[in-house]
């Protein structure tokens, strides 16, 4: 589909305008490559206002509004949550609770601010009583954070918890044993940590996340040598 067009429906989309097809094109199987919601080429603003207006899971019905991720879109470091909380789906920020500000002290411990990080989640809308993100939910989803990641181009991904870790590296292997090595996810290096929700939970792994941490910070500092 040409970018245009593209464009187009994503903001008749954004703005909850029906897009009509031709029949023709309507039943027609997505080309090869393309996803049937997919948002390739969307730039930055299209794409946060195609989120903003998402309904492509039924999670829409239940968010106060979505989170789309915050940061610096030129970062090196992009952080890749679970789902928004209660407190993100108030105030429209990922990581801004608890879990959160812990969040904001690992990163300062290896240099970085939140405002030189991309934070984002799996899922841009808060699973109601923070359950598990659903297959469908996350796979509607999943064309936006890659799209994210697209833009970002982060030199390295630190994944937080299981849920990202598992969805983003397509495995179900838990968190203790996806920690502590290099993971690739396409051309990005990716990094595996504890949850901060579970750090606050279980303080004695922080040292383990610690090392997470430095393992990442190893890993971009090698690719800026
Ligand atoms: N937990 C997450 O995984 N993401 C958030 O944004 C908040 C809590």
């Amino acid at each position: 589909m040409l970018q245009d067009e593209h464009q187009r429906r994503a903001y008749l989309e954004a703005l909850g305008i029906d897009v009509w097809l031709p029949r023709d094109e309507a039943d027609a199987e997505p080309d090869e490559g393309e996803t049937i919601q997919g948002s390739e080429g969307l730039d930055w603003d299209t794409l946060r206002e195609t989120v903003a207006g998402c309904r492509r899971c039924s999670l829409c019905e239940s968010r106060t509004q979505t989170v789309f991720g915050v940061g610096n879109s030129d970062a090196d470091w992009m952080i890749i949550g679970e789902a928004p909380g209660a407190e993100e789906d108030r105030r429209g920020e990922p990581f801004v609770g608890r879990a959160g500000k812990l969040l904001d002290e690992m990163l300062r411990a290896v240099g970085q601010g939140r405002d030189q990080v991309f934070i984002a989640n799996i899922l841009k809308c808060r699973p109601p009583n923070n359950r598990d993100p659903k297959p469908e939910e996350s796979a509607a989803c999943r064309s936006y954070l890659e799209r994210q990641i697209e833009l970002v181009k982060p030199k390295i991904i630190l994944a937080v918890g299981r849920i990202a870790a598992q969805l983003l590296l397509e495995t179900d292997a838990p968190v203790g044993r996806l920690r502590g090595s290099l993971h690739n996810l396409g051309e990005t290096p990716l990094v595996v940590t504890y949850h901060p929700a579970y750090l606050l939970r279980s303080p004695s792994q922080k040292r383990k996340a610690w090392d997470d941490l430095c393992l990442a910070r190893r890993v971009l500092e090698g690719a800026r040598a």
